[in-house]
């Protein structure tokens, strides 16, 4: 992969939605991205739920989103990796991978506010640029005020996102009461939430 400038955006992405997409590629432009990669995370340990998706059905929901965007791709080496997986590492094995490409490490507001707590936080900022994206317009995560603690000495920088009012939860609590998850999710990831019966009973 001979990218200059490689953004990273990890998720669980059971589904991944239409605010995932929007937000990725408001990142490539903001950052200039060459390339984008949606990394699946197997078993993210800040992240517990009994009833995580199978990661293959997970993994093939982000591929088939994501195939029509020359930006987009997707990496399943979280998923490889047996037990829980840390951000951590998955930036060390790009960065021995690849080691001529800038990184670029993609935080929505809610993994920002926990950020402090994960494994190496300030590994991982010297691995990578942190880059906290702000959800535009009024709301939950103005730009001015994602922080982080003080007595974490990290850089990041902010770029602000366009603001779509979407979640997983939402999509999956949609599905159980029989709702329907068009224009939310894209064609392709609804086809195969369908096609497989996915959320009909998940809490
Ligand atoms: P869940 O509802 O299951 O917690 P989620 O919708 O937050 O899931 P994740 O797989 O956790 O999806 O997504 C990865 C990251 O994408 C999240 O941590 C969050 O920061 C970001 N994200 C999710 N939804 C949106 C959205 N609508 N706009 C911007 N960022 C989002």
């Amino acid at each position: 992969m001979g990218f200059h400038r490689l953004g990273l955006f990890g998720g669980t992405f059971d589904p991944l939605h239409l605010g995932h997409l929007v937000v990725a590629q408001d990142a490539v432009e903001r950052l200039a991205l060459d390339r984008l990669l949606f990394v699946v995370a197997g078993l993210p340990p800040h992240k517990v739920r009994d009833s995580l998706s199978p990661p293959e059905l997970r993994l093939e929901m982000v591929r088939a989103a994501v195939a029509g965007n020359p930006a987009f791709g997707v990496s399943a080496v979280e998923m490889e990796r047996p037990g829980p997986t840390y951000t951590v590492d998955t930036l060390r094995a790009f960065r021995d991978m690849h080691p001529e490409t800038e990184l670029f490490f993609l935080l929505g507001a809610d993994q920002l506010a926990e950020f402090h707590e994960w494994r190496e936080p300030e590994a991982i900022a010297s691995l990578a640029t942190l880059v906290a994206m702000a959800r535009e317009g009024s709301g939950v995560d103005p730009v001015s005020t994602m922080t982080l603690p003080a007595d974490l000495k990290v850089d990041f920088v902010r770029i602000p996102v366009t603001r779509l009012d979407v979640s997983s939860t939402d999509i999956r609590g949609r599905v159980r009461e029989g709702r329907s998850v068009r224009y939310l999710v894209p064609p392709e990831v609804r086809r195969i939430m369908e096609d497989h019966g996915l959320y009909r009973s998940i809490p």
